[in-house]
């Protein structure tokens, strides 16, 4: 489905979508202001919002805001969704609030700044103690070294049945060079996370692998028992 993107079929991303102008400014914005392009595809935002929509999410966990490009696709997933999102850069931060502010989302999206292992174990009290509803949806797009830390954490916090979405989970085949998770610990992450969440008995899990205009690649999903 990556292969699909807005270029190609334009009819997929209609410009009269109410979302579709916050969608493109975040994007636009984010890179005036020198973020990195490393924001999930158009195709992936899309694809992300209908997961929200096919589940009925209304509470959203995201680790790994950025400018809020992902955010604001799956706060367009309907009106009352509410999304958490966790963002270590203050000044990349600040960034994502414009983005949300120009989508006139700063009532649903809340973006929380610091280390995601050190805000997840709050963020999990909280959730615990009822101050927070669960997650329905939690989507992890961080650095990939802690990846089964940020896993183990979103599936406290996600109800039974919701989801955990693990982005770059495939990087161009890295995720298969045995010899690179020697060095690389992006990879050493991955290959970790795959092997721990194969083992998990709380959720069933499968990893798709995609190709589109973020080059080949793929995403772990786990549905939570
Ligand atoms: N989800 C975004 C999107 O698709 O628009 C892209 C997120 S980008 C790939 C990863 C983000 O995670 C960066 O903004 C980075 O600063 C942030 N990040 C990296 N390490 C983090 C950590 N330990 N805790 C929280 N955020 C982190």
């Amino acid at each position: 489905w990556t292969a699909v993107d807005a270029f190609q079929f334009p009819q997929l991303f209609p410009p009269n979508r109410p979302h579709h102008a916050a969608i493109t400014h975040a994007f636009d914005n984010s890179i005036a202001h020198g973020l990195e392009d490393i924001s999930v595809a158009p195709s992936q935002g899309k694809f992300l919002s209908i997961q929200c929509q096919i589940i009925n999410a209304k509470h959203v966990l995201e680790i790994g805001t950025l400018g809020a490009y992902s955010t604001i696709w799956m706060a367009s997933a309907a009106p009352d969704i509410k999304v958490v999102s966790l963002e270590i850069d203050p000044a990349i931060a600040e960034i994502a609030r414009e983005n949300i502010r120009f989508a006139g989302m700063e009532g649903r999206i809340e973006v929380i700044v610091g280390a995601a292992l050190d805000v997840l174990p709050t963020l999990a009290k909280d959730v615990e103690e009822g101050k927070r509803e669960k997650f329905d949806f939690s989507f992890i797009d961080a650095d990939k070294e802690n990846a089964i830390d940020y896993f183990n954490w979103a599936v406290k916090m996600t109800r039974a049945k919701g989801v955990v979405y693990v982005d770059n989970m495939v990087r161009k085949g890295l995720l298969a060079d045995v010899q690179l998770a020697k060095t690389d610990p992006n990879v050493r992450g991955i290959r970790t996370a795959v092997e721990g969440v194969g083992k998990d008995e709380r959720v069933d899990a499968c990893i798709l692998q995609t190709v589109g205009e973020k080059n080949y690649d793929g995403f772990l999903m786990a549905i939570v028992k």
